[in-house]
């Protein structure tokens, strides 16, 4: 039996499903770490942010998880991915979303069956999704329906990337001023803060 691996947990900074989806990817103390190692990774995602159930992904792990159907979808979604993080940070950078992003968008919105369902959560209400899993691809179409929302919806403006340079993470600011600078106050904010203050008694 080997020892299991360290789980790390998956972040949930960007207000945005499709950003959270490309913060799936992310730098560590210097290193590339990608939360989306296995189908099974994508599966899970896919339940933390309420688009699958848990009986529904219990169902596709089943028929896809050890197919290489399964990998097949996972590639195309890391694939996919890089494809919304450069569409991003173009978005960041004021300039145009490309139109290879357009189309890798309304590729996989194709693949989109099912129907949504509303489910009550603490008093509130979350529209989920029901899949009617009868390919793994259609997976990659709640993917590709972030990403259209996070175009039709979101204000590129407030569409931000967090401002410590070694840090890659994304988030919508919501905030009341507009004025969130960090993924995590806890970790890029502090950690500038701390750098900022020690350079201050440095030079004083
Ligand atoms: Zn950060």
């Amino acid at each position: 039996m080997g020892e299991p691996k360290p789980q790390i947990p998956f972040l949930f900074v960007g207000n945005e499903l499709c950003l959270d989806f490309i913060n799936t990817q992310f730098v560590l103390n210097g290193q590339q770490v990608d939360l989306l190692a296995t189908f099974s990774d994508l599966v899970t995602w896919l339940v933390q942010v309420h688009l699958l159930t848990g009986e529904e992904a219990k169902k596709i792990e089943w028929q896809w998880g050890r197919q290489a159907k399964g990998t097949q979808t996972l590639e195309q979604a890391r694939a996919f991915r890089v494809t919304l993080r450069e569409m991003v940070e173009r978005i960041t950078a004021g300039r145009p979303v490309p139109q290879n992003a357009i189309e890798a968008i309304n590729e996989m919105l194709r693949y989109r069956i099912g129907y949504p369902q509303l489910t009550r959560r603490s008093g509130k209400f979350e529209r989920g999704y029901q899949a009617e899993s009868q390919e793994a691809n259609q997976l990659l179409g709640l993917l590709a329906e972030a990403a259209s929302n996070l175009l039709c919806m979101c204000d590129f403006l407030l569409i931000k990337k967090c401002q410590n340079p070694a840090c890659v993470l994304f988030f919508y600011d919501t905030t009341k001023n507009h004025a969130r600078h960090w993924c995590s106050m806890t970790v890029c904010g502090n950690r500038s803060k701390v750098a900022a203050h020690y350079r201050r008694h440095r030079s004083g």
